[in-house]
């Protein structure tokens, strides 16, 4: 609070009034919190995967190469743990150029089916080993404005987590529906672990995960619902989330089919 007092004019000088200028800081006060907390998040994330590495060389160096079992083992677990910094350092690169303000968009004509096909190609390997089914539903037409290269990431983001939580033999649609004359909606449908009510906004948060130890496990950051909220925005889009636990998730995305 900044106070001033009105002093009258006219030689006497009489108090009149005070004026009191309120600024508040809460908002301020919120976003150093969320910078701390995401600095902190950030060390833990790398020192985890890093202390791993040193430790099974460290345990490797002492001997334990000798035995071919145990240095292999090792070494899948230091490999892993080398793509887990990977993923990571690789995600933050993202989400800090995409929170910058010069970041720009590569405005084009995108037709969202054939990044569809794309995507689903890349990531079949994945979902055949957990022998989970992939298709594609159509209405209407699918070309939008954005940059491919941006929606084709918001795509893997959100197939990958259907693949990631959803379990062996399970299924996953998506489906592009030309809503108005404006709008085609994009969604990713999955039959997998659900996410409650309290936690669909939480979802999106930088680092924030339902369970920790399977996002982990599963090779996830925490960082891709960030990324993906981010480019839905630079898009002018708007991106849902519904669920239900145990029964699956639908995560949909409107474009606009405009340019602006
Ligand atoms: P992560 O790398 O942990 O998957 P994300 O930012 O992509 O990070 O997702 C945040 C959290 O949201 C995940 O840890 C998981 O708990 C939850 N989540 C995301 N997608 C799904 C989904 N399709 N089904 C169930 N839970 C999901």
């Amino acid at each position: 609070v900044q106070g001033a007092p009105i002093i009258s004019s006219g030689g006497k000088e009489r108090l009149k009034g005070v004026v009191l200028v309120f600024h508040d800081i809460t908002e301020l006060k919120k976003l150093e919190q969320m910078r701390k907390d995401f600095v902190a998040n950030v060390s833990h994330e790398l020192k985890t995967p890093v202390t791993s590495v040193k430790g099974f060389t460290e345990t490797l160096l002492d001997g334990a190469a000798n035995d071919e079992v145990l240095r292999n083992r090792f070494l899948k677990i230091i490999w892993e743990e080398s793509e887990r910094l990977q993923s990571l350092i690789q995600d933050l690169l993202d989400l800090s150029k995409i929170e910058q303000s010069q970041f720009q968009l590569n405005w084009q004509h995108v037709d969202l089916s054939l990044l569809t096909d794309d995507v689903i190609i890349m990531l079949s390997n994945k979902a055949k080993k957990k022998e989970i089914q992939i298709s594609k539903v159509i209405e209407g037409l699918t070309s939008i404005e954005g940059d491919p290269l941006r929606i084709k990431q918001i795509m893997i983001n959100l197939v990958n987590n259907a693949i990631m939580y959803t379990p062996k033999g399970g299924s996953i649609v998506i489906s592009i529906k030309e809503n108005t004359k404006e709008k085609v909606l994009f969604s990713v449908k999955d039959t997998g672990i659900g996410i409650s009510k309290s936690e669909t906004l939480r979802v999106f948060e930088r680092f924030y995960r339902v369970d920790r130890a399977r996002s982990r496990n599963s090779g996830g950051t925490g960082l891709g619902l960030a990324i993906v909220k981010h480019l839905v925005e630079a898009h002018h889009g708007e991106i849902r989330l519904e669920s239900e636990i145990g029964k699956g998730s639908q995560f949909t995305i409107s474009f606009n089919k405009k340019q602006r």
